[in-house]
């Protein structure tokens, strides 16, 4: 061997050496920070002294590395890490280590409490979340020509695009809807064996729609199939459903996650070893690590390092702030059910709910039973109604209320520390038309109210005022 090759190979192995101990000391931080509460997580995350003091000037909060691309020492290093010899980010469409603090305390507090270990990635928005999430397991395969997959109806109206004309027009992937979530056999009578995965929401936008998810992964599994959930309107402080079986979590971390509304997200994290009828066994095995590595390397849908801390600092206070938008909404859902123009409530908190038992099942504060010693129900911070219409397909008075709003805004938007009306069939399911509407069960005066943290008696007396100019 010449001695440049000599020199070359020990440089390589010198590399590689410093990849293992950054990968041991990644290792001692999450076997730290694991054991915690989730409050502890959410706060501290993987971000840790050592790191503060040996990288970032001893700085308390995460930085924000504004920088397209990492340096190297030289070309051993770079060889090394190109070659995902050791852990290091490179360029910040591929990683970056702003991102790597968001997505380790998202995985963290994805699977708090279930003893499964998961990987994250965090995208650009909740919509590329999901597409990140669900075309590896689209991809071509000639021994199961027709890919399909199995959904609920009740979707986020991006999301029916998304899956109708993006996946089903676009590329003749076939999407069958479940009209009926609590329909087992409905779900089991759609899967065949070209069926790639299950889908569902839970609870969905708008219609606050449940399904059982640990009966659905099962049946996913019954199968050899995984089930992806987009838990968004619910966040990790209230559902965690990779404890309950799912194998992917989605969230549009755009909502509650980064309520100060200061930027778009999306987090998709996965547990290890999903099932799959397609795919290499390393993306089976690790499904959130591998997704990082091939596809979003190469489809790009990265998000920003300055979104990424936004959102890391903004679910600090997660399990806080969605306590209070919950009882807040509790507090507003009873009133609106008494209310004499209101014809009828969607709320997973009222007793005359349909869910209200599946509700109760799913849906619960994580860590409140080590607040009170009995784990406390909440049911979110979105709610649909109805006024009372001669016509509800041509809404007068609906349209009256929501013009009268004063201190509510008007707007599209969700699980905001502002509270915000919005009417779905004008807005979030316009593009559907009738028959997609009528799919995800959207009638044209439901108004959607998503509660934010102003004092509940303020939110009540502005839809209180709304309601009596009718
Ligand atoms: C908003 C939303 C999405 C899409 O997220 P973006 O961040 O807006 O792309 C997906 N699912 C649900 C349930 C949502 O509410």
């Amino acid at each position: 061997m010449l001695s440049t090759e000599i020199d070359h190979e020990q440089g390589t192995q010198k590399w590689i050496q410093e990849g293992k101990r950054i990968a041991s000391d990644r290792q001692r931080r999450i076997d730290r920070t694991k054991n915690w509460r989730f409050d502890t997580i959410a706060t501290h995350g993987l971000y840790d002294l050592q790191q503060a003091l040996n990288l970032n000037n001893g700085s308390i909060m995460e930085p924000i590395y504004m920088s397209p691309a990492q340096a190297f020492h030289n070309f051993d290093e770079m060889e090394v890490a190109l070659a995902y010899q050791m852990p290091s980010w490179t360029y910040s469409r591929i990683a970056n280590p702003s991102t790597f603090f968001l997505e380790e305390t998202v995985a963290l507090l994805e699977s708090y409490g279930s003893g499964h270990k998961a990987s994250c990635v965090a995208c650009g928005s909740g919509m590329a979340a999901i597409r990140t999430a669900i075309e590896p397991f689209l991809v071509k395969d000639d021994s199961l020509p027709q890919p399909n997959f199995v959904s609920t109806s009740r979707v986020y109206g991006g999301t029916f695009q998304q899956f109708s004309i993006r996946q089903m027009e676009d590329k003749g992937i076939e999407v069958r809807w479940i009209t009926d979530n609590m329909d087992l056999d409905e779900w089991a009578k759609n899967i065949n064996n070209e069926t790639r995965f299950l889908y569902g929401e839970m609870p969905s936008n708008p219609a606050v729609a449940l399904f059982d998810i640990e009966k659905i992964s099962e049946l996913a599994h019954s199968f050899g199939i995984p089930l992806i959930v987009d838990a968004t309107c619910a966040s990790p402080a209230l559902l965690r459903p990779l404890e309950f079986g799912a194998d992917v979590v989605v969230q549009s971390a755009s909502k509650v996650m980064a309520a100060n509304g200061w930027a778009i997200v999306g987090t998709m994290t996965a547990k290890m070893d999903l099932p799959s009828i397609v795919g290499p066994e390393e993306m089976k095995a690790d499904f959130g690590t591998w997704v990082k590595l091939l596809p979003y390397r190469d489809n790009g849908p990265a998000l920003s390092p300055f979104n990424a801390i936004l959102t890391l600092n903004d679910m600090r206070s997660l399990r806080s702030r969605v306590a209070q938008m919950s009882r807040s909404a509790q507090n507003i859902a009873e009133f609106l059910e008494t209310h004499p123009k209101v014809t009828s409530i969607n709320y997973p908190g009222l007793k005359s709910h349909t869910q209200s038992e599946i509700a109760n099942k799913y849906l619960t504060l994580v860590d409140s039973e080590n607040d009170t010693g009995q784990a406390e129900n909440l049911f979110g911070y979105m709610m649909t109604f109805e006024i009372e219409e001669k016509d509800p397909f041509t809404p007068v008075n609906t349209r009256q209320f929501y013009d009268k709003l004063n201190l509510i805004w008007r707007a599209t938007d969700l699980g905001r520390v502002k509270t915000v009306a919005t009417i779905p069939a004008i807005s979030t399911h316009q593009q559907q038309g009738e028959t997609g509407r009528k799919l995800a069960a959207i009638q044209p005066n439901y108004v959607r109210l998503s509660i934010g943290i102003e004092h509940v008696d303020d939110i009540i007396s502005d839809i209180n005022q709304a309601l009596d100019s009718i």
